[in-house]
């Protein structure tokens, strides 16, 4: 494989631009160790001053720490054999423990502050740039319980947190992964390997993966129920301790995202069901099968379809793409392109995968690749510059405290880029079979993210109030629920075989409470925003600049109404489901 060296500098990222040289990072990590005093505050968060001399000091320290610790660790990613780089990021994780322990009686202390002094330093401008954050504290403030239970409640801390530790043993120790004949040789159905094979174009090799990966669950199926429940009924205890209504409240509460954008998910993905049923029709149709099972629901229906682009070609193909977004934006990509923001090539030991990542005491963000030339990568590069300009204007125009967004908005920008890339695509192609897949590629996208991950939340939502309601959880009362659900989401012309009905039992996220609705509301707002822009152009651009230079400042279900989506209205709704009806109507009149 290629090494690092041989490869060429403009197609590297260039990491001086956080730091010219080891020596300028061990001065900044010295100079932040003499800074993690904070006791001098202690206790006197209910003076202004000393409030506000505190919040100062925690973002100045915050800024080198995220400046430290960004740049090894992209160092280290360039590659991850390196013993040197491994042992700064090390160095790293000490600095940040010792950070948090000095600032941890930060939240606690404010959270017991009486109301009028919150009110009070919200509504002072010298506290402008945290009010949201002593918003959300204020918010909190009615579920924080007296410093005696708090102490007990922190003292459980670890046991609660068990059930997905003893998860994490079943789903990778204990499992006792099967092994089918493929092609002649014998294969582990490690989870990896399963979600491959699932595509194989050979029937009989999905439907013996499919039967014996699901019995190795249900081999382990009172285990994982057993832990299941102690996960929901850990959830239940705490919420009612800390008087939320139910669980759901509790954890969207976390992302200050309110309970109705949950509900309305679920009713408007109900809804478009009809239009699920279709797709699974579609994939029967283009299969040939007589009975389609759930086994066949991840076969490829068009084959792979590979652009074979080089970067250059393909960096200019996603510029005309994202070429909706204005000059203004384009401009910015091919600064990114020009200046070293993104390292592109595979080399021997680099950090597999693509991720872009932000750093507020630097202009720029940055972007890692493997670039491989498939059509797969190329969207790749859509994505992860998504994720990179979004950084780059929240931590342009945001103050450093409300820069960073939240998880519920991280995924919107890269997807935008992803719909709109596709629909560049779509509309200068005449390649009727690339055309095809990239129908297919985005028709999967929607069942995968957003009708998939909604059943999951649905499930969660169940199981849930089955527990607070007193209700027993049980292997038969959970996967009866899930059988039921995947019926329901996946419709008639697919048989729900019996082994479908037990893989609740196998999605880590499930141990992440109210989790998997994110992907579904992220997809969605992303969808309408790219339709929006293809209907309105320049308003809605402008809308969705605004958004994207919004950072974290504000409810995140509040930045998208930045960018014309209201989640707690129908209409983003509908303009997410009505694009798959669509996408499935164009996939229908392609003839091959
Ligand atoms: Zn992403």
């Amino acid at each position: 494989m290629k090494q690092r060296n041989e490869v060429a500098e403009n197609l590297k990222w260039k990491t001086e631009h956080i730091f010219a040289d080891l020596d300028e990072w061990n001065a900044l990590y010295e100079n932040v160790q003499s800074r993690l005093d904070f006791s001098a505050y202690e206790g006197k968060l209910g003076e202004k001053s000393c409030l506000l001399e505190c919040y100062k000091k925690f973002y100045a320290v915050m800024y080198d720490l995220e400046k430290l610790y960004v740049y090894a660790h992209m160092r280290r990613d360039e590659n991850t054999k390196d013993s040197f780089f491994n042992g700064l990021m090390n160095k790293m994780g000490s600095l940040g423990v010792k950070f948090s322990s000095a600032v941890s009686f930060m939240t606690p202390e404010l959270t017991a502050l009486d109301e009028e002094t919150l009110k009070a330093y919200i509504a002072d401008p010298d506290f402008k740039d945290y009010d949201y954050e002593l918003k959300l504290i204020l918010k909190e403030k009615p579920h924080v319980l007296s410093k005696e239970t708090e102490a007990v409640l922190s003292l459980g801390g670890q046991v609660f947190g068990a059930f997905r530790d003893i998860f994490g043993m079943i789903d990778n120790a204990d499992m006792p992964f099967p092994t089918v004949k493929v092609n002649g040789q014998k294969t582990v159905v490690s989870h990896g390997v399963y979600g491959v094979l699932l595509r194989s174009p050979d029937r009989k090799v999905r439907k013996e993966v499919f039967k014996k990966y699901y019995h190795a669950y249900k081999s382990l199926l009172n285990t994982i129920t057993a832990t299941y429940a102690g996960n929901v009924n850990t959830n239940v205890f705490i919420a009612k301790a800390r008087k939320y209504n139910s669980c759901l409240e509790m954890a969207l509460a976390g992302e200050d995202v309110d309970i109705s954008v949950y509900k309305n998910l679920l009713k408007y993905a109900h809804k478009a069901l009809p239009q699920l049923h279709r797709y699974v029709r579609q994939k029967k149709q283009a299969l040939g099968l007589k009975t389609m099972h759930m086994y066949d629901i991840y076969v490829p229906t068009v084959d792979d379809c590979e652009l074979e682009l080089d970067f250059e070609d393909a960096f200019k193909l996603v510029k005309k793409g994202l070429a909706p977004l204005g000059e203004d934006y384009t401009a910015l990509l091919q600064e990114a392109h020009d200046n070293g923001w993104i390292d592109v090539e595979e080399t021997d030991g680099k950090r597999s995968g693509a991720y872009s990542t932000g750093v507020y005491a630097c202009k720029h963000p940055y972007v890692l690749l493997n670039y491989q030339k498939t059509t797969g990568d190329v969207f790749t590069i859509a994505h992860e510059l998504g994720h990179a300009m979004h950084t780059y204007h929240s931590n342009k125009y945001q103050p450093q405290a409300k820069a960073d967004y939240k998880i519920f908005v991280a995924e919107v920008a890269s997807t935008v880029n992803e719909v709109l890339l596709l629909k560049y695509m779509l509309k200068t192609s005449d390649d009727q079979k690339l055309r095809k897949y990239l129908l297919s590629y985005y028709t999967d996208m929607i069942k995968g993210t957003l009708f998939r991950q909604t059943m999951f939340a649905e499930f969660e939502y169940v199981a849930h109030e089955m527990a607070a309601n007193g209700q027993p959880l049980t292997d038969e009362s959970l996967s009866k629920e899930y059988l039921a659900l995947n019926k329901k989401y996946y419709g008639k012309s697919v048989v729900s075989d019996e082994e479908i009905s037990y893989e609740w039992a196998r999605i880590p996220h499930f141990y992440n409470a109210f989790y998997v609705y994110k992907y579904a509301t992220g997809i969605i707002s992303a969808i309408s925003i790219a339709e929006r822009i293809y209907a309105l152009g320049a308003p809605a651009v402008a809308d969705y600049k605004k958004f994207l230079s919004s950072g974290g400042s504000d409810s995140p279900v509040e930045l998208l109404k930045l960018a014309g989506v209201d989640l707690t209205k129908k209409d983003a709704y509908e303009l997410a489901m009505n694009s798959f009806k669509n996408a499935l109507d164009e996939y229908e009149k392609i003839e091959l």
